[in-house]
């Protein structure tokens, strides 16, 4: 197969989240599983300067922006030795800027008009470059425009006319809504404006219309799958996924463990495997409270927390939870994060009061967030709901049990301790049930209780997190599965 990837980020160009994660690594285990994988991004600053070599195709167009015309390039680049193409669409004008979406302002205003752009050029693009097309794989609002293309305005296109489509969902929180003349952007005839396909309350809904014209819906966990077919999680939208019920699955995203493996982990102060991780863990340990200025101290327990500051990762809880027990629970948090100012003001103030329990850094750094994950005792991971959730997944390779709240990715991911899950060997973690303070207190409560007074049972948590496989190569043939599904759909449906 063929397969097309288009979206808004992919490691190693551009990053804000654990999309660029999946569109980063997916393509390169595809073509290991012995397709053919080419995926298309935008052309952004970070992107051009990320070191490797960029070729220009020599393709070039130009797009019409209600009636202001915009020029595209293409250029290309590989990753993967050469096993996967990368296709960057260039129009500084929309893309040479510092950031991804937006700055501390806000959202950058043309949004909408950038990724309407993304999207026209991906389907001019495929043509132009002769590429033919199996499938075409869209992730998130980005590139929700791309299979409604498919089926309409572009379907004779030559080069992707037999091709299936695939919207991949990876938070439906973020939806691509914008106001309705904004459908000019789009290209689309205003017939499909209408509840069923790209209206929403009267806006113009960017994921709304993949949802609605891909032939599979995927996203990125059982349980997530599940919750967003409900009004409690379906921002709206629970109504458009319940038709497509039987189009939808969700695929858990996997770790690339040739970065996030303690085994390997160029950041470390010692690389550690399951044969040897007290020891490795306690040299990581005193490294990262040395760093970060903590007392070092090797019987406190440590907990750490990575993610960006923003309500749906549980700093609304977090924030409680500290303030009330910073004095009185003999802890130490080291924390990771950008985003809301709220947040910051909040932990930054608990940081000052308290530097020997709380470490803070505002910021995205890499390295950090390596050393975070293997000199924890325990990572915590609250969120108020989770599509998938990848640091809990590098905190059970690193023996760092994590304490998450029951929802999404998290219920597929960890195990709670309880007494059947220790009868069978099964436990790798914490989890609360309720999202509200008392049960993500009591949570946590636990977590340290065990740590601190029962060292057999955690080292069975340690061992089973660290020796299950949440590697690529699983999540990758479940996208095969997805793909043939698409397939199959739309040769029902008589266009393939
Ligand atoms: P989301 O995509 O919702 O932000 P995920 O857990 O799926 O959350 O993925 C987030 C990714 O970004 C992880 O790889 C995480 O380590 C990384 N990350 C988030 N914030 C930071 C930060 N401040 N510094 C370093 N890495 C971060």
């Amino acid at each position: 197969m063929h397969v097309v990837m288009a979206a808004a980020e992919a490691i190693p160009f551009a990053k804000t989240g654990g999309l660029a994660d999946v569109c980063g690594t997916l393509p390169l285990k595809l073509a290991e599983q012995g397709h053919r994988c080419s995926i298309f991004i935008p052309a952004y600053k970070r992107a051009l300067e990320c070191g490797l070599p960029m070729v220009d195709t020599h393709i070039s167009f130009v797009v019409d922006m209600v009636g202001r015309p915009m020029a595209a390039r293409i250029l290309k680049t590989t990753l993967g030795n050469g096993s996967v193409d990368v296709y960057l669409v260039d129009q500084p004008l929309y893309f040479d800027r510092d950031q991804l979406y937006g700055d501390y302002r806000g959202d950058y205003r043309d949004n909408c008009e950038r990724f309407c752009f993304f999207s026209r050029c991906v389907v001019e693009a495929i043509e132009r470059l002769r590429l033919p097309v199996d499938i075409i794989h869209c992730h998130d609002w980005q590139a929700g425009l791309i299979p409604a293309y498919h089926k309409t305005n572009f379907r004779d296109f030559q080069w992707y006319r037999n091709a299936a489509s695939v919207m991949t969902i990876h938070n439906l929180a973020y939806q691509g809504r914008y106001w309705q003349h904004d459908m000019g952007l789009t290209a689309m005839d205003w017939q499909y404006f209408n509840w069923q396909q790209m209206e929403f309350y009267g806006d113009l809904n960017l994921l709304k219309t993949g949802i609605a014209f891909s032939d599979y819906v995927t996203t990125v966990s059982p349980s997530y799958a599940m919750e967003i077919q409900t009004p409690a999680f379906g921002c709206g939208l629970d109504g458009t996924l319940r038709v497509r019920g039987n189009r939808i699955s969700g695929i858990v995203n996997g770790v690339d463990y040739d970065v996030w493996d303690p085994r390997n982990d160029i950041h470390l102060a010692q690389r550690y495997s399951v044969d040897n991780w007290q020891a490795g863990k306690a040299r990581n340990k005193s490294d990262l409270q040395r760093l970060v200025g903590l007392p070092e101290r090797a019987d406190v327990p440590l907990i750490g927390l990575i993610g960006r500051l923003a309500e749906q990762k549980g700093w609304d809880l977090v924030k409680p939870l500290l303030e009330q027990t910073v004095d009185s629970i003999d802890a130490q948090w080291v924390i990771l994060g950008n985003g809301e100012q709220r947040f910051a003001n909040a932990l930054s103030e608990l940081a000052r009061r308290r530097p020997d329990r709380v470490a803070l850094r505002l910021e995205f750094s890499d390295p950090l967030a390596h050393k975070i994950e293997a000199g924890s005792d325990m990572f915590l991971m609250p969120s108020r709901y989770e599509p998938c959730g990848l640091n809990q997944l590098y905190s059970l390779r690193y023996g760092t049990v994590p304490i998450v709240h029951a929802t999404g990715g998290l219920i597929d991911t960890v195990n709670n301790l309880n007494e059947a899950s220790l009868a069978t060997g099964t436990a790798t973690g914490f989890s609360f049930q309720n999202y509200d303070f008392e049960s993500l207190k009591e949570c946590v409560q636990r977590g340290i209780d065990t740590y601190s007074r029962e060292p057999k049972v955690w080292a069975t948590l340690v061992v089973k997190g660290m020796t299950q496989d949440w590697s690529w190569t699983n999540s990758a043939s479940a996208y095969e599965s997805a793909y043939r599904r698409a397939r199959e759909l739309a040769a029902i449906e008589g266009r393939l």
